[in-house]
Order: C-alpha cells, then structure tokens, then sequence
C-alpha cells in the first residue's frame, strides 16, 4: 500500500486536512503543529479531532507527520533560544496525544559553531527531556541538506544523536529526499548503497517517514532547494524507485513540494501510477 499525501495547512483544523487530502487523492498529510515561525499554538478542538479520526479511520489513513516549528534550535549557543525549542516540543508532543500513534519530524538545528559534538549533545539533551516514556508519538530526526552548520546532514550525526536518547522507541529517521540528494548521498545512481549505508548505520527499522522532493540543485550541493516532481535533478524516476523500494513499502511520503492543492494532486496521480507499474 501506497501512503502518499503533501504538506497542509493545519489554520482550519484536522477534519479540514483531513478532507483536503481526500480531495487530492491523498491518503497521509504532514501539518505544522503550530506557526511555522514557532507561534503560540491554537487550542486544540476536540470535537474536530474526533470528526478527524472518524475520517481517517473510514479512509484508510496512513500515519501522519507533525513537523516542529523550522526556525527552532534545540542546538543553539543561547540558552533562552534552546529553552524556547524544549518548551515548544514538550508541548507540541502533549498535544500530538490528541491524534495518538503518528510521528512529530523536527530539524535537529545547527551548531552555530560550537562544532557537531556538542551540537549533538545539546539535541540529545532536549530529546531526553521531551520524550516521555508513556508518549504514543515516535519523534523523527529529518535528514538534512548539510547547509551552514546544520546538524544531520550525514547519517553517522543522526546515528549518534539516536545512540545518544534513552527512550528508544520513540525515536527515529524521516529522510528527505531533496536533502539526503544535497547533502552528497547519491540516491539517482545508487539508491541501493544510499539505503545499505542508511542501514548499517542508522538501522532501517528507525526509518519512519519519506519526504519526497525533487532538488533544484545537483548531488551535494548543500543547498536545500526543493522542486517540484520531475522538474529537478532527481527526476521521476530516481523518485519512482524511491517510493517503489521495498525497504520503503509501507513509509507514509510527503510531498513538501512548491505546488498548491491542485499541483499535489496531480504529483500524487503521477507517483501513485508509477508505484504500480
Ligand atoms: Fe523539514
Ligand atoms: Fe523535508
Ligand atoms: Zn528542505
């Protein structure tokens, strides 16, 4: 089974995206948990949840990705800057419990200098203080393009913040493809190496979630452009076996690429052919 869905607007509610996504063809959507910018979060509507889970129960809904504000850093040199992301992760993980059992992706930040070791350290901490162990939403760790001194552009810095958080079911990888392409993991011509890599040293079972995107920029470029399906450097058939992959069958992907509702129903028409052929 193929779960694709796109980015949504999370401003009217779950039973909104829920059937934005009926409408395009979608079968699992990623939202902001808040503001993008890192906002006050609006109240929680329990009867529009209720209404939601209805949805997707009837709809067969894969699981869905919660993305974490882009502009926190758990990793900053300030305190107050790294405080703010704790208070905003510990609340956003209290209010996924609202739609249990789906996934929360969160950027692990950049070390503004003060190097990768103790970039990863300071991520490590706040993931311990976050994850509760009776919390039924496993946290994910994007896969990064590597720009300036952002952390996770390599899968060893992702393995060793992992390696590095006590609650280990709680805790996993959503690989993006336009990143995973920028941050030099040669996914057009070895996507088996890419994912034998991924394996040996993350572990394939801590794979939880796709985002797929095209890249405007070539393999390693370390940019973070995304591109709309086919007009990048990844193509559509890099992309094609990427969510056709059978170490991936079953991964909810997420198209965050620059389209509106009508551009993500017409990619997930696209993908959803090419998975069956
Ligand atoms: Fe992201
Ligand atoms: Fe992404
Ligand atoms: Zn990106």
């Amino acid at each position: 089974m193929l779960y694709i869905g796109c980015h949504l607007s999370s401003v009217k509610g779950f039973e909104n995206m829920g059937k934005e996504a009926v409408a395009i063809g979608a079968n699992t959507f990623q939202f902001f948990t808040r503001n993008p910018r890192g906002g006050k979060a609006k109240d929680i509507d329990p009867e529009d949840v209720k209404r939601f889970l209805e949805l997707s129960e009837a709809e067969n809904f894969g699981k869905l990705v919660a993305h974490a504000p882009y502009t926190l850093n758990p990793c900053s040199a300030t305190k107050k800057v790294r405080d703010f992301a704790f208070m905003v992760m510990e609340d956003d993980l209290k209010r996924m419990e609202y739609v249990p059992g789906n996934y929360y992706n969160f950027h692990p930040g950049s070390h503004v200098g003060q190097g990768t070791t103790k970039g990863i350290e300071l991520i490590t901490e706040v993931l311990n203080k976050i994850i509760k162990p009776d919390q039924s939403t496993i946290v994910l760790l994007e896969t990064m393009a590597g720009k300036g001194s952002e952390i996770g552009g390599n899968f060893e810095e992702l393995k060793e913040i992992i390696g590095g958080v006590e609650q280990q079911d709680k805790i996993g990888v959503c690989m993006d493809t336009c990143h995973v392409s920028d941050a030099g993991y040669d996914i057009i011509n070895d996507l088996d190496g890419v994912l034998t890599d991924f394996d040996r040293i993350i572990g394939l079972d801590k794979l939880h979630a796709l985002h797929i995107n095209d890249s405007l920029n070539p393999t390693g470029a370390h940019k973070d452009r995304h591109a709309r399906i086919g007009e990048g450097h990844l193509g559509l058939d890099v992309i094609a076996r990427i969510i056709r992959h059978p170490a991936l069958k079953g991964l909810p992907c997420v198209l965050e690429t620059p389209n509106e509702l009508d551009g993500y129903a017409k990619e997930i028409e696209i993908l959803r052919k090419a998975y069956e052929m």
